[in-house]
């Protein structure tokens, strides 16, 4: 039964994350107003504002003026219940399941910003890299160590803007922008020196696959940006849900 309402409760963060996706890089404020069609600007009635279900109940379509709704909305709703539900399933009721879920929202918010405009607003990052810095004490990703969390932060800071500080210089574009960096510090906090680490080779791994992917089925060519913030998301929700240091104890430890 707990099942079902991590899941449920995810989806209405998925429907806030949504919100604050299409508001917070505007400046706009994230309470008011009520949710509305952007088209005929008619507010939506709850019953219509449930997540993922009164899109299907509606067709994908405003039910004033039959404008097609993004399918983006239902798909942030699914993906934040999934990752609410598989949180519950692999931490149970722990101190690490709520930072799990708060760093999942963020996260969700930050990929579909950063894949829209191109751009993680500042406020998200910092705030997340703060949070992941106060919440190392009851974090076994980091061992419970604050010192482990400054370190990860710190390389995810400070080593990485020389890597894109060179990168820029050597290849003369950028090659990683400050966004991303701010948000590998971030993920530092969360995760730890080594774990980071980890992280950012298996984004710039998806990344890349990807980024080939796309080449080669004719979808982006080889100049074409691809935003790197989503894949260093995936990758630090991916690491801090399979806790590595714990499966290296299993394995010097049989
Ligand atoms: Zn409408």
């Amino acid at each position: 039964m707990l099942e079902l309402f991590f899941f449920i409760l995810g989806t209405f963060f998925g429907s806030f994350s949504n919100v604050v996706i299409r508001r917070l890089p505007y400046g706009n404020s994230i309470v008011r107003p009520a949710s509305h069609c952007p088209k005929c600007l008619i507010p939506i009635k709850w019953i219509d504002n449930l997540p993922v279900i009164s899109f299907l109940f509606l067709g994908g379509k405003c039910r004033n003026c039959k404008t097609k709704i993004s399918f983006e909305y239902p798909v942030v709703e699914l993906l934040a219940g999934l990752l609410f539900l598989f949180g519950y399933l692999n931490f149970g009721i722990q101190c690490n399941l709520i930072i799990f879920l708060i760093l999942s929202v963020v996260l969700i918010i930050i990929s579909f910003i950063d894949m829209h405009l191109r751009i993680i607003p500042d406020i998200l990052t910092i705030s997340l890299l703060i949070f992941g810095l106060a919440s190392s004490f009851f974090n076994p990703v980091v061992s419970f160590s604050f010192l482990n969390s400054l370190k990860g932060t710190l390389f995810g800071g400070v080593f990485l803007y020389l890597v894109a500080f060179l990168g820029s210089k050597i290849y003369r574009k950028e090659v990683m922008g400050g966004g991303d960096v701010k948000l590998l510090a971030a993920g530092g906090s969360f995760l730890g020196l080594s774990n980071i680490f980890l992280a950012l080779l298996i984004a710039c791994f998806i990344g890349g696959l990807t980024g080939l992917f796309l080449i080669l089925i004719g979808k982006k060519k080889k100049s074409d940006f691809i935003p790197f913030g989503p894949f260093i998301a995936i990758s630090i929700v991916m690491v801090f849900f399979i806790r590595p240091q714990n499966v290296f104890l299993l394995a010097s430890h049989p």
